[in-house]
């Protein structure tokens, strides 16, 4: 017994030279090389520990040439063929590529030369980054792929194309609704069209350079802002954003996102940041969070050198009493376990950030089924519990797990909210309590995002209990509400209120919204 654990160990041993093999191998330039060695990025301990804790999750070990090096980025339709010349000139065929074309025509593609590099190819179909990133059949709905298929000419695809875009839906929970708006200099209101303030201790930001991603999630809630349509937000100005925050002393968090934060360049992040430490008018900022994938698509991008000056940013924030905040979207293993993302986690780590991770459940690549179809359980809570123990070590906060709204192709990627909850409740008991998801499972609506706590029975009839983690009203957060237990729905805002056909928040909803509505158009016609 003790030798089999001595040859797992030693096989797992890893050596600096294996650390330089690595880089190698990553291709790193000579400066992001010298980062890692002199900030101690890539300690042995720590990818000892990992790799012999995780062997099924780990890419540490894996030594194969990389098929993706001429290019950071593989956009569109042009990059998706590219894409699948490179592998079939490697004998790997993704097959179904009009299928897929289809829904990238629809939707969007693009992929960073990282996440292509690090999904295992050699079972593909299993790896959950290509799931996350490659249109996969059956995303689209049967009839319209039919269509397209059988389709005699381009024209007519072209017409399939533009008229099933018109049914997508890309805000749900009626978040036009979330524009703040404010009396100016000027006595006039005025709509921060680039921002979303629903909850009041957090302001989302939309800033212009933020919208784009370095790859695309094919279930995508953003789709307005990645397909850049009409009605995207886009917060062009600064000076806005504080003013705004002056009259509003509930904020104590402003959330830049986008699209993806992290392309936000350091000088525009310094107009932001400056006022809040310097006016004593914006001292009621506490955090400044940014929401971004940059760890999982492209982590590089911190490891470099040009980086430097957002790290002291981050470094000043910290220094006057404001938490710098990386919120990344982990949702399965892999997507750590490579050398890139270890060190960039450690580099923003050194730097004073604070880094958390949220991310919804998701069909096929952090939810699975059985060969029945069924949920099965017990694979999809085992990705979850592996993932929160992953960030621990790491030092990330596991800050919260959530249902998708509906938006999208939403019945792709969800499942009945009864089966999530036996799912999250089995991942909630594994994991020590400070390892846990902050709060319990959650589904944004226009209500606000409403935790599942579980089910309870009551003479003889079972009920979920949900609780609202926010809420457009936060005094709705006290309450504990039933709805009727259900096996079948996907949306928790769609579940049978316990009593009568209405919940006890519905009716002060229709009102906030028609409130919301008018103070936006008034500050439009001015
Ligand atoms: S990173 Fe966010 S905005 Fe970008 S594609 Fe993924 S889900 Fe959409």
């Amino acid at each position: 017994m003790s030798e089999v654990l001595t040859a797992t160990k030693k096989d797992a041993m890893f050596t600096n030279e294996d650390v330089e093999k690595m880089m190698h191998r990553f291709h790193y330039s000579e400066g992001t090389k010298e980062i890692i060695r002199n900030e101690n990025l890539l300690p042995l301990g720590v990818l000892h520990r990992i790799h012999l804790t995780y062997p099924q999750h780990s890419g540490l070990k894996e030594t194969g040439e990389f098929y993706f090096n001429d290019k950071n980025q593989y956009i569109g339709i042009k990059g998706f063929r590219e894409i699948a010349k490179i592998l079939s000139s490697h004998g790997i065929e993704i097959g179904h590529l009009e299928e897929r074309e289809l829904f990238i025509r629809v939707y969007r593609f693009m992929a960073t030369k990282h996440v292509l590099n690090t999904i295992n190819w050699a079972d593909f179909k299993n790896d959950s980054k290509f799931q996350l990133v490659f249109p996969q059949p059956g995303m689209i709905r049967a009839d319209i792929t039919k269509a397209y298929l059988n389709a005699g000419s381009e024209e007519e695809r072209e017409k399939i194309v533009k008229d099933y875009l018109h049914e997508t839906n890309p805000h749900d929970g009626k978040q036009q609704l979330n524009k703040p708006t404010f009396i100016n200099e000027d006595g006039e209101i005025e709509v921060v069209e680039g921002s979303q303030h629903k909850y009041p201790p957090v302001k989302l930001i939309f800033d212009m350079q933020t919208q784009n991603c370095f790859s695309f999630c094919n279930y995508c809630f953003r789709h307005a802002q990645v397909r850049h349509d009409e009605d995207m937000f886009i917060q062009k100005e600064i000076k806005q954003v504080h003013d705004y925050l002056r009259e509003h002393k509930e904020v104590t968090d402003i959330l830049i996102t986008g699209g993806d934060a992290g392309y936000i360049k350091a000088k525009r992040y310094e107009e932001y940041i400056t006022p809040i430490i310097e006016d004593p008018g914006l001292s009621h900022i506490r955090t400044v969070r940014l929401g971004t994938r940059v760890l999982t698509y492209h982590p590089e991008l911190i490891i470099t050198p040009e980086y430097n000056d957002m790290l002291k940013l981050f470094k000043r924030l910290y220094d006057n009493g404001i938490q710098p905040l990386l919120m990344s979207h982990f949702s399965t293993p892999r997507e750590l376990l490579n050398i890139s993302t270890i060190a960039a986690i450690r580099r923003l780590k050194a730097h004073g950030v604070t880094l958390k991770s949220q991310s919804p459940i998701m069909n096929h690549i952090s939810l699975f089924q059985d060969k029945n179809g069924k949920v099965d359980v017990d694979r999809s809570a085992q990705n979850w519990i592996d993932l929160g123990n992953i960030l621990a070590m790491l030092g990330l906060g596991f800050h919260s797990m959530y249902l998708a709204r509906p938006t999208g192709e939403f019945h792709y990627f969800n499942q009945p909210v009864s089966e999530i909850n036996k799912v999250f409740n089995k991942i909630y008991r594994s994991l020590a309590s400070i390892n846990r998801p902050s709060r319990y499972i959650t589904q944004t609506s226009s209500a606000g995002k409403i935790s599942l706590l579980g089910t309870v029975e009551l003479k003889g009839e079972k009920y979920f209990a949900l609780k609202f983690n926010e809420g457009r009203n936060m005094e709705w957060m006290d309450k504990v509400y039933l709805t009727h237990y259900d096996e079948v729905e996907k949306t928790i805002a769609n579940l049978r209120p316990y009593e009568g056909d209405k919940h006890f928040f519905d009716d002060e909803l229709i009102e906030i919204e028609n409130k919301l509505h008018e103070s936006i158009q008034t500050g439009r016609k001015k």
